[in-house]
């Protein structure tokens, strides 16, 4: 232990955001007790108290060199358990109907199935000799010490038909219960204001099915993306997670939403502005049916702007900012946010001002990135400032640019993976690159659509 905060920390919530926290938080508080709602120790596959998990996740490059420094070789211990990893600027993705040239970027993804990824970092969590997890539990609400300047505790209750609730007392409560966190209304119930929530509704919706990987399949890649753009709303991320098994993922956004029955799912699959996907999957073995969530709003609540805020108190992941997941940024964000309450913690300072703020800075240029990139999308409401236009109008000249040269998928893929910030992507020389070979907006891609049933009956 490094210094000692306290006796007992809580984290209320057990999935990424929470396991961060309390590897973290292990080093400071003699106990840190995790509550969370699902029974999770040991468990490798989807559960109700994280719908999206069944859905495609990459953890990119800079998140996993959090999670590689918090758990040190655990990207060997996922690799030996068959969980593909590999090079971000390899993989094959698509921007407006064309590809982005390759790139050796040396910057790593992990694609495992998201309940998988979980499930190792929760073990090395739960191995953790000061680490409990009281699953099957459910939060009701933080304790307020008297006079009600700080939080002494949470209250919870077991699953179990009858149960009574009982109160954990705690030095510090740290909330990860994702997007529908209900700190905003226990802040109101305490006599504090709510925070402000900044909102960009997206109407988007994630619909995925699972395959038996084939060989040849991928053609030598760990993925194939063709990513949403305004002129090609729709979007997949069809990536290998396993030995055998392959995701696809298909996006829709502003209630273009992708089918969950058979044909409609191959359609939409069709659909998309390069036939690679469909090509490769429309006679594939799916291994379940077609599965649907529904996101829609980016959110971001803004409590390092409160006067006052609770000491003893502190919020983490998804319960601050929820991205857009197409960006693929939370999981990462979230290992950020643990990393920056590990250099509070190492100097002392549990208080929630330093963290709340510290937080708001590592969140800036991705919510930059995903929200200011989702204003590009004509039908998403909200003030587009001159920097968000001029941004988005760079980066499609940026993307059409990177068609032509790799070096411009690196810089954009170290933006992506969270390594540089986006104001790396004006460095003279960077933009010299994209305007050789863009000095316009590009017009729209010509999307290239697979051959369906019907043509392929038809040419034979
Ligand atoms: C479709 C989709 C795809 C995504 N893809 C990516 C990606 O490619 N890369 C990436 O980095 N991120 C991705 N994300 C984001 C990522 O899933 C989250 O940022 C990440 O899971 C961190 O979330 P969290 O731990 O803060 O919250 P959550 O994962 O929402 O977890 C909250 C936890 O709290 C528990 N809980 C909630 N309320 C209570 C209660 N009252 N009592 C007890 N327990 C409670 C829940 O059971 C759950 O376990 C994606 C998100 C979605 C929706």
């Amino acid at each position: 232990m490094n210094s000692r905060n306290g006796a007992h920390a809580v984290v209320l919530g057990g999935s990424m955001a929470g396991l961060f926290a309390a590897r973290v938080l292990a080093e400071h508080y003699d106990q840190v007790t995790i509550v969370e709602r699902d029974e999770v120790v040991g468990v490798r596959g989807p559960r109700s108290g994280a719908p999206h998990t069944v859905h495609a996740h990459g953890l990119h490059a800079r998140g996993h060199l959090a999670v590689e420094e918090f758990f040190p070789g655990i990207t060997k211990e996922l690799q030996d358990a068959g969980i593909p990893t590999g090079d971000l600027g390899e993989m094959r993705w698509f921007f407006n109907a064309r590809r982005i040239q390759p790139a050796h970027t040396g910057l790593l993804s992990v694609t495992a199935p998201r309940p998988v990824l979980e499930a190792h970092v929760r073990a090395r969590v739960v191995d953790l000799p000061n680490v409990q997890v009281l699953q099957r539990h459910d939060v009701l609400a933080p304790v307020a010490a008297p006079g009600g300047g700080s939080v002494r505790g949470v209250t919870v209750r077991p699953r179990a038909e009858g149960a009574d609730a009982f109160t954990l007392d705690a030095d510090v409560v740290v909330d990860a219960t994702g997007r529908g966190s209900r700190t905003p209304a226990w802040l109101e119930a305490m006599g504090y204001k709510r925070p402000e929530e900044e909102r960009v509704r997206v109407g988007l919706a994630y619909t995925t099915r699972h395959y038996r990987t084939r060989p040849g399949m991928f053609d030598g890649v760990q993925s194939i993306n063709p990513v949403a753009t305004p002129d090609h709303p729709r979007g997949a991320f069809f990536g290998q997670v396993g030995p055998d098994t392959c995701i696809l993922s298909l996006t829709g956004l502003l209630g273009d939403h992708p089918p969950t029955d058979h044909e409609g799912f191959l359609e939409f699959t069709r659909s998309l502005p390069v036939p690679d996907v469909y090509e490769a999957m429309h006679d594939a073995e799916a291994l379940d049916e077609p599965v649907r969530f529904t996101f829609p709003a980016s959110q971001r609540r803004r409590y390092e702007r409160l006067d006052r805020f609770p000491s003893g108190l502190l919020v983490i992941g998804d319960a601050l900012c929820s991205f857009n997941p197409v960006y693929g940024q939370g999981m990462s964000v979230a290992a950020l946010q643990a990393t920056a309450l590990r250099d509070r913690l190492r100097k002392g300072d549990a208080e929630p001002a330093g963290f709340l703020s510290d937080v708001a800075r590592v969140i800036d240029a991705p919510w930059e990135v995903s929200a200011g990139g989702d204003l590009d999308f004509p039908g998403v409401e909200g003030h587009r400032t001159t920097k968000i236009r001029v941004g988005n109008a760079y980066v499609a000249r940026l993307q059409y640019a990177a068609t032509k040269d790799a070096r411009l998928t690196e810089a954009f893929m170290r933006v992506a993976g969270l390594m540089d910030p986006p104001t790396a992507l004006m460095r003279p020389r960077t933009v010299a690159r994209v305007l050789r070979h863009a000095v316009r907006r590009p017009p729209a891609g010509v999307a290239r659509r697979a051959a369906g049933p019907k043509d392929r009956s038809a040419s034979t």
